[in-house]
């Protein structure tokens, strides 16, 4: 059964095609399920990459119309992707419970700290990533996600792995065994391609490091196109993701 919940579309500026291209790729692709889950814009703020806050209506009209359209063909599910940021609970809630969205994925590639933001890939202390990993394991209780989208992106920075590093591992994988969510392999890890340090030559992320410990954990696994481009739905890389998960002995799920 092919599955693809996290998918992005043309409106957040650094992706290509409509709803519509990425439905019409999945279903000659023969998936059963397509989530669209574009970057989620904030009502008093953009953060960059994402559509602007006036569009949410327009995104989700879209979805709904293409749910119409093609909904005898597959399923078509509403989400976003949403950093989690205490301040807009409100909203979050809004979201789920008056606009009827389906789901959303938490990508935290962000996070507060004491009322500034702090970008993910932009990390150069360790302990800096188990900061990080509280503010996902905060947003994972919150109830609103139902995946979390690549739990192990503070490897962008390539940071020497030390007791920090397990640490911020452990506090995310016990945060998505406890609240049930499954955590993704993401392709567009794969797609960066190897970097070779002290650990030998590997992804950024997905890290074996963390997957190693995810492997034993038992948590739920998703594999993620994240694509940005209809073409990348299904490609390579996601081949290589379910290749690597199953070497990796992870408990892979196809369906959230
Ligand atoms: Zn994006
Ligand atoms: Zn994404």
């Amino acid at each position: 059964m092919l599955t693809n919940y996290h998918t992005h579309c043309n409106r957040c500026k650094h992706a290509e095609g409509s709803v519509e291209h990425y439905v019409q790729q999945a279903i000659m692709e023969g998936f059963s399920v397509l989530g669209m889950s574009d970057h989620l814009p904030y009502p008093n703020f953009d953060y960059g990459f994402r559509m602007d806050f006036a569009e949410i209506e327009d995104y989700i009209a879209e979805v709904r119309e293409a749910q119409k359209k093609y909904g005898d063909r597959l399923t078509l599910l509403l989400g976003f992707e949403s950093e989690y940021l205490r301040e807009y609970r409100r909203f979050y809630e809004k979201l789920l419970d008056k606009y009827g969205v389906e789901y959303l994925v938490l990508g935290q590639h962000f996070y507060d700290i004491g009322g500034h933001w702090q970008s993910a890939y932009d990390i150069s202390d360790t302990a800096e990533c188990v900061t990080y990993a509280r503010s996902v394991s905060e947003g994972l209780d919150t109830g609103y996600y139902s995946l979390l989208a690549h739990p192990d992106i503070v490897g962008v920075n390539c940071l020497e792995w030390d007791r920090n590093m397990d640490e911020m591992t452990d506090i995310i994988i016990n945060s998505a065994v406890k609240n049930d969510i499954p955590m993704e392999i993401n392709a567009n890890g794969v797609r960066r391609g190897y970097v070779t340090d002290g650990l030998g030559m590997h992804y950024t992320y997905p890290h074996f490091l963390f997957w190693e410990k995810v492997a034993e954990s038992g948590a739920k696994v998703i594999i993620s196109s994240d694509c940005h481009h209809p073409a990348l739905l299904n490609d390579k890389d996601v081949g290589k993701c379910r290749t690597i998960a199953r070497n990796w002995g992870l408990n892979v799920i196809e369906k959230l």
